[in-house]
């Protein structure tokens, strides 16, 4: 069995529209695409800022001082973390995120904003298309975003 069948049928048990099946496998695939990348910084913390209640807790508990408060909402300096976690444990709202929780956040954002036009869309020819169209211009940004890191990896 291919690895295709796999989620497909792993897939199957709770997804029965097809194009819900579909979005299903993209979101596989763009993980899949994007671990090369996020493998590199996996526990660098982000703040979800529309959670961030501004209660300046992870500030005081970075033991780097790489947190500061910006219009009322926690921001990391990512070149002075540690990646220890510590601002992660004492968030109360859980608005901070580590790495993988980030990337699944923005899988799920990407998806449900191509979900509308898909649903829109009746005929089953015209959404495998729009899903083709949005694979090419992820496969376009990955090589850009590969491109530039190799060169920034060449400037030191
Ligand atoms: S992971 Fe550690 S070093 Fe990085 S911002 Fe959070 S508390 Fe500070
Ligand atoms: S601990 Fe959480 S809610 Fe409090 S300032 Fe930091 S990110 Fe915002």
């Amino acid at each position: 069995m291919s690895f295709i069948n796999i989620i497909v049928t792993s897939a199957s048990y709770d997804i029965i529209r097809y194009d819900e099946c579909i979005v299903y496998l993209i979101t596989v695939y763009t993980f899949i695409l994007a671990l090369p990348i996020i493998n590199e910084d996996w526990n660098m913390p982000w703040v979800n800022k529309k959670k961030c209640v501004s209660c300046k807790k992870c500030v005081k508990r970075c033991p780097v001082d790489a947190i500061d408060m910006v219009k009322g909402k926690a921001l990391i300096t990512d070149d002075k973390c540690i990646y220890c976690g510590k601002c992660v444990k004492v968030c109360p709202v859980k608005a901070i995120l580590k790495d993988r929780e980030f990337v699944e956040l923005r899988i799920r954002d990407n998806l449900k904003a191509l979900k509308g036009p898909l649903s829109r869309n009746k005929g089953k020819n015209a959404r495998k298309r729009m899903i083709k169209s949005r694979i090419r211009q992820l496969r376009k940004q990955q090589k850009v975003i590969r491109g530039t890191i190799r060169e920034l990896k060449q400037i030191t």
